[in-house]
């Protein structure tokens, strides 16, 4: 039992609710500001993509600071696409993190702590590092006899083979490592203590059952050395840095910091932690060896969140460890949850006074088109011209969603029928078998005497 591991289970559904927006490269908008009709994987939505590149200009010069902005408009005209957009434009490292508003709810964790971590999910933090490096080019490989330092009490044995480098961290036995890695005669090796103070490279030229590296036959080579100082750049989020240190094993060095995050497990993560985090994160930036790289958090259905919900999010956007907050709604005037008070989008109005808004509209038949040929050269499916364009009147009919999410199912049934391409009979195939959410909805109404309510 002892070698049981027990790991935490990762969700799956963040990046599935990504996979389906990766033809999304940016805004597609000319240096002027326009939104060209089809670029960067978007198309139509004009008024919208130009809104939204505004709000890029008013980021990028930190004039989004307390604020959020507020995409609304009926499902499927996409509103994350857009969201994903403006994250594309402010850099291609810049964290996005999308949530749904009724994730809040669990039994185990409280909501402004869902909140929170989705914050800190959303924050990068660029961390830049001087390192010295020793490279090796294979014909600077050359025998020299050494030796290797006694006092260490830790090595990393990196095996330079025809795959690649591979590095092991092994005890001060080098001996049996070596043995249990099957050295070979001719293989590039080296030797790296834990400080990195003694270093070590070498071609194993004299061993073939056993190797013995106090007898010294193993070959260090000063000559092919080369020592470089080269920039490493490491992205990481604040999140990272929580989970990696909930159970903080030594210094607090960034080097440390960074060093937990190999170990990932399920462990608490307190409020005292994040501040400690933030205290080290802060002198960092200070110091200049870490930027802040303030990422995108997308809340769709905002309505779904509660009073206790809102004015933490009030308060948060306050804070100068913010990312941009996009909340999306497809609601009009509603309750604000929890509560009998109506307000636009069920967010109260000093929210509301902090938004800026950016309405999405429904799309027209060519551009639903559009859309879906994207989706299908995406997903690398063939499908004939009259095929997409029937799509596109189911999608006039249904949503826009629901005509992408046919495209799988069809290719399947082509499959079956022993094609390549999808064709408009797949298409009819697939169509009988699903039903969308407004057939779902009217069917139910039409028979809901036999249905349990
Ligand atoms: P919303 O968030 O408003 O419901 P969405 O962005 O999630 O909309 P979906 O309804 O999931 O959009 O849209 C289905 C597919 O169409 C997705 O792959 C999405 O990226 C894509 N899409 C939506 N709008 C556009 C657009 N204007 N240009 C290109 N692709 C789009």
């Amino acid at each position: 039992m002892e070698n049981v591991r027990i790991e935490e289970v990762q969700s799956s559904t963040k990046k599935q609710r990504i996979a389906t927006h990766t033809h999304i490269k940016g805004l597609g908008l000319e240096a002027n500001g326009t939104a060209m009709n089809w670029a960067a994987g978007f198309v139509g939505q004009t008024q919208a993509r130009e809104a939204a590149g505004l709000v890029v200009d008013m980021i990028r010069q930190k004039k989004m600071a307390g604020r959020a902005l507020l995409l609304a408009g009926p499902p499927g005209t996409g509103k994350t696409a857009l969201a994903l957009g403006i994250s594309q434009e402010l850099g291609s490292k810049v964290p996005f993190r999308p949530m749904v508003g009724s994730e809040v709810y669990s039994s185990e964790v409280k909501k402004t702590e869902v909140l929170m971590e989705n914050f800190r999910r959303a924050i990068g933090l660029r961390i830049k590092e001087n390192k010295e490096v020793t490279e090796l080019s294979p014909e600077e490989t050359e025998s020299v006899t050494g030796g290797y330092g006694k006092s260490i009490s830790h090595v990393i044995i990196g095996l330079k083979t025809v795959k690649g480098t591979r590095q092991l961290k092994l005890d001060p036995t080098i001996y049996d490592a070596l043995i249990k890695e099957k050295v070979a005669v001719g293989d590039v090796i080296y030797i790296e203590s834990n400080s990195g103070a003694v270093k070590r490279v070498g071609r194993c030229d004299a061993f073939a059952t056993e190797f013995d590296l106090e007898a010294e036959e193993y070959v260090p080579l000063p000559k092919g050395e080369v020592h470089k100082k080269k920039e490493i750049v490491q992205d990481v989020t604040l999140h990272d840095l929580d989970a990696a240190n909930a159970r903080p094993q030594g210094g607090q060095d960034i080097l440390s910091l960074m060093g937990q995050m190999m170990k990932p497990r399920k462990t608490e993560i307190t409020d005292k932690l994040r501040q400690e985090i933030n205290k080290v994160v802060n002198r960092y930036i200070d110091e200049g060896v870490a930027e802040l790289v303030p990422g995108v958090l997308f809340i769709d259905e905002v309505h779904m969140l509660d009073m206790e919900c809102f004015s933490y999010l009030n308060r948060a956007l306050e804070s100068s460890l913010s990312p941009i907050v996009i909340f999306a709604t497809n609601r009009g005037i509603c309750n604000v949850r929890g509560t009998d008070m109506t307000s636009p989008h069920g967010i109260p109005v000093d929210l509301l006074d902090r938004l800026v808004i950016i309405q999405t509209k429904i799309y027209g038949q060519d551009e639903m088109i559009k859309i879906l040929a994207i989706r299908a050269q995406v997903e690398e499916l063939v499908v004939d011209e009259e095929s997409l364009a029937y799509l596109g009147v189911i999608g006039q009919r249904t949503s826009l969603r629901h005509a992408v999410q046919l495209l799988s199912p069809a290719s399947i049934v082509a499959k079956m029928n022993g094609r390549d391409n999808i064709c408009k009979a797949d298409l009819e195939e697939v169509i009988s078998l699903y039903l969308d959410a407004k057939s779902s909805a009217r069917l139910l109404q039409e028979r809901q005497e036999k249905y349990i309510s």
